[in-house]
Order: C-alpha cells, then sequence, then structure tokens
C-alpha cells in the first residue's frame, strides 16, 4: 500500500492511498453490518467543486442512473389469448397497432402468443404512438388491444393487461452510452431527425443534447471495472441485470445490454418521446458502482465541467466540435417553472403541439401541464411566447467547425433528450436500498 502526503495551499493535508484496492465481497460486507458509506455521483461531484478531497476511505458505493431515449430496446413477451375458435398459428400480431415479430416459438394450436416488439416500432393507427408508449401503457395496467392474423387466415381482436401476461420482459441491445453527442445543424435547411422534437432550425442557430454528465452509469465505471455480465441493475426502476456489452460497444464508446422484468416498472421512468421522424422510447437505468480503486474513483470523482461531450453536425452526422457537460447541467433548471396565469390563449398553442410527451393540453381553454408526464426537455420554455414555460437551458459553447472555417460559437440549447432531474431521484432510491438492504450489488 503506497501513501502520499499532499499539503494543499489551504493548509490541509490531503493523504492519497494510491496502492489500495478493494474487492467487491469486502464492500459488500460492510454494507451487510451497515458500515458502507453509499454517495450519488451527484453528491460526490458537488464535494468536489466545493474544493473537497475525497479518497478511497471516504466512500464504498456510488450510485449512477440515466433516463435518456434508447432506441436499442425490445420487450418479449409470451400469453395464452382468448380466439373465437382454435387457431393453428399466428402470422401477424399488433398491439395498439404496433406491430409485434411473431415468435420465435410456433405454439402450434395452443393458443398462446410468443412475440417480440421493437422499442423503435410506430403504430400503423396512430403516427404518434409507438412501443415506447405502449410500455408505459401496459406498466400503467391500461388494457391493450391484441390483433391477431392466422395462419388460415382468419384474425380476430382481443384484450388484455400486463396482469395476463406472464412472461413480459424488456431488453436493450445498446442503452447506458457512456458517451452521448449534442447535436446542431449547420445547413440553412430544416432537418427532421431523432434527436429534435420539431424540425431542426438551420444555421447553428439551436441545439439538442443528450446525457446525464457526471450521474451517468458509464462514465462513472469506464473501464467496465465493476460492471460486466450478470451485474444487478434497475431499468425502468424494476431490478434486472447485465447481460454484457452491447451493440456497437466500444473501448472508447461503450454501452450496455440488459434486461428486467416489465410487471416491476415504474411508468414514470419510461414511455414515448416524439420526435420529428417518429416516435422513440425512453428507458431508464440505475447502476451501482462499488468504489474498488483509485481509478474507479477518479471517474466517479470527475465532474461535468471535465467531461467531455462532441457536437455533431446532424445534417451530415459529422463531428464539428467539442464542448461539456457544464454547458448542459450546471447553473441551469432541471424542470420548467409553470405560470399558467401568464397565458395569452394564442389560437394555436405551439408548445401543446410541439410537447413530446403530450404533456401539455388545454382543459376548458387553460393551460395543464401533466408533471408526470413531462420528462423535463424544456422544449415549452424556448416555444411559449409568454413566459408560461420558465427554464434555463444552458449554451454549447465551444469552436465549431461547419464549413471551411472554425469560429467560436454560443449555441442555445433547446431540447434534452435526457431527463437529469429523475435520473437524480433514481440514484437517491438507489442509494436508500442499498442503505436499508433493499438492493444487492452483487
Ligand atoms: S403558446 Fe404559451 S401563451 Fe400561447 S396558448 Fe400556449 S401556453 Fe398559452
Ligand atoms: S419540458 Fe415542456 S415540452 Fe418538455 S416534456 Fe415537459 S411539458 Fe413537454
Amino acid at each position: 500500500m503506497l501513501f502520499i502526503f499532499l499539503y494543499c495551499p489551504q493548509g490541509r493535508t490531503i493523504k492519497v492511498n494510491y496502492g489500495m484496492k478493494r474487492s467487491v465481497e469486502e464492500i459488500c460486507s460492510k454494507i451487510n453490518k451497515g458500515k458502507a458509506v453509499v454517495m450519488t455521483a451527484g453528491e460526490v461531484c458537488q464535494l468536489i467543486r466545493e474544493g473537497e478531497n475525497i479518497g478511497l476511505e471516504d466512500v464504498d458505493v456510488v450510485t449512477t442512473a440515466t433516463r435518456a431515449i434508447m432506441s436499442g430496446t425490445y420487450a418479449v413477451m409470451s400469453f395464452p389469448i382468448e380466439a373465437s375458435r382454435q387457431f393453428t398459428r399466428a402470422k401477424k400480431i399488433f398491439l395498439n397497432g404496433v406491430p409485434a415479430f411473431v415468435g420465435p416459438c410456433p405454439n402450434e394450436k395452443l393458443g398462446i402468443l410468443d412475440l417480440m416488439v421493437f422499442g423503435t416500432s410506430h403504430s400503423n393507427l396512430q403516427p404518434d404512438y409507438g412501443a415506447g408508449h405502449l410500455f408505459r401503457d401496459m406498466v400503467q395496467q391500461k388494457e391493450i388491444e391484441v390483433s391477431v392474423i392466422t395462419d388460415d387466415n382468419d384474425s380476430f381482436t382481443s384484450a388484455i393487461t400486463l396482469n395476463d401476461i406472464p412472461f413480459a420482459r424488456l431488453f436493450g441491445t445498446r442503452h447506458c452510452f457512456m458517451n452521448y453527442s449534442a447535436f446542431v445543424n449547420c445547413s440553412s435547411k430544416e432537418v427532421n431527425t431523432i434527436f429534435h422534437a420539431k424540425s431542426f432550425s438551420p444555421d447553428l442557430s439551436e441545439a439538442t443534447v443528450s446525457g446525464c454528465g457526471e450521474i451517468n452509469p458509464l462514465k462513472n465505471d469506464p473501464l467496465l471495472e465493476t460492471i460486466g455480465m450478470g451485474t444487478p441493475v434497475l431499468i425502468n426502476g424494476s431490478e434486472g441485470f447485465v447481460i454484457g456489452n452491447g451493440t456497437r460497444s466500444s473501448a472508447t464508446r461503450p454501452n450496455l445490454s440488459g434486461f428486467a422484468d416489465m410487471h416491476g416498472m415504474d411508468p414514470q421512468l419510461m414511455g414515448g418521446f416524439i420526435t420529428s421522424a417518429g416516435p422513440e422510447c425512453i428507458v431508464s437505468w440505475a447502476v451501482a458502482i462499488p468504489v474498488i480503486s483509485q481509478d474507479v474513483l477518479d471517474a466517479i470523482k470527475t465532474p461535468d465541467s471535465r467531461i467531455s461531450l462532441p457536437v455533431m453536425d446532424v445534417d451530415t452526422r459529422k463531428p464539428i466540435g467539442e464542448a461539456n457537460y457544464g454547458d448542459v447541467w450546471q447553473d441551469v433548471d432541471l424542470e420548467v417553472t409553470f405560470n399558467p396565469s401568464a397565458c395569452n390563449y394564442c389560437p394555436i398553442c405551439e408548445a401543446v403541439n410541439k410537447c413530446p410527451m403530450d404533456a401539455i393540453y388545454r382543459n376548458n381553454g387553460k393551460i395543464i401541464l401533466d408533471r408526470q408526464l413531462c420528462f423535463n426537455c424544456g422544449l415549452c420554455s424556448t416555444i411559449c411566447p409568454s413566459g408560461v414555460f420558465i427554464a434555463r437551458l444552458g449554451i454549447i459553447k465551444t469552436y465549431m467547425k461547419c464549413y471551411e472555417e472554425e469560429i467560436y460559437r454560443e449555441v442555445p440549447i433547446v431540447l434534452r433528450q435526457s431527463d437529469k432531474k429523475r435520473a437524480l431521484k433514481m440514484a437517491e432510491e438507489l442509494k436508500r436500498k442499498i442503505i436499508e438492504g433493499q438492493f444487492k450489488i452483487k
């Protein structure tokens, strides 16, 4: 073990223990004895911003979380179905109009449906309803219409709730990225994209962002020293497991695959997000990181301002600059302030039309905000001209090379595709569960 004593300008002595390593088992034993120090990644980074030093002896487990659009999502379900008469096999299945893939089990003449639903699938009945909406409706125990076309060219519909589905699991093929990006539009035309809830305005006039910065799970363990196959996690609040690396995961751009039972999920952590290229699927992860080494602790202590945020041109999908997460999450509002009395009753309410969560609506002329549905994206604050919705969303400040020249730009953020407010709550909740023995980190 190697101790180094550093003398800081304030006259304090800091002891840095560079040789120290400990096993996950040792940390689990401390948790079981009620002696472990569990902190959220946000708490650690706040202490670092306040000038504190945190050593390996000061913290045992750090909780992290993210809530974001995660396209690489699918659900696997198996359930018996009420049919007017016996059928051989299902050929096509739709859940609330969202197409499912039948199988892989044929279930010949058993009256049982096995199916998969891709998170990016869209309803053939409503253009703004996708699998993300379907999964949330299911978890809310809403009745779902099941339409079946059989091998015998018969067709029938039935209604189910999640309680009627004994096997329903949500999987991620590439979730929980370590690296996200900010997007701007360098071109002179509007672009419809999954990276904006409305058409992306041209000429670098606005930016959209993803990622929860310092509390992102893989930012806190970028070398995957503690996260791997079998690691317990919370997906949409339900206990699940990491399966391994996700698709296209690499050493510099890791992501995870995993799964959890839909029956234990919290609808407020999931849902559908309407982009200008169609509905997308929202998923949340909370991950505990046992602080086993100085390398892990150093990653945890890295605050937003030192985490790189590549800036991409949404038209060409090429990197044109590099900002940091301090621009996104420091000195901003994590949710909008709602002042309905400021409403001017515009003939067409663009805030209602453009809200990606359908969280704003009118009731007897009055404007209503559904906080349960709201994703805290902030877009309404940039659309409403009368200050009904107010939020500071930050500014991307960096050099950007759109054309030949690299020029310093300040581009206002108009949409956040990650919900840091709920991610912080999830990290707090996971911390509570670990301390109270309701969640085992191994
Ligand atoms: S845009 Fe703003 S002021 Fe106009 S109707 Fe909507 S909420 Fe009211
Ligand atoms: S912040 Fe505004 S636009 Fe975004 S989800 Fe909430 S209500 Fe809708």
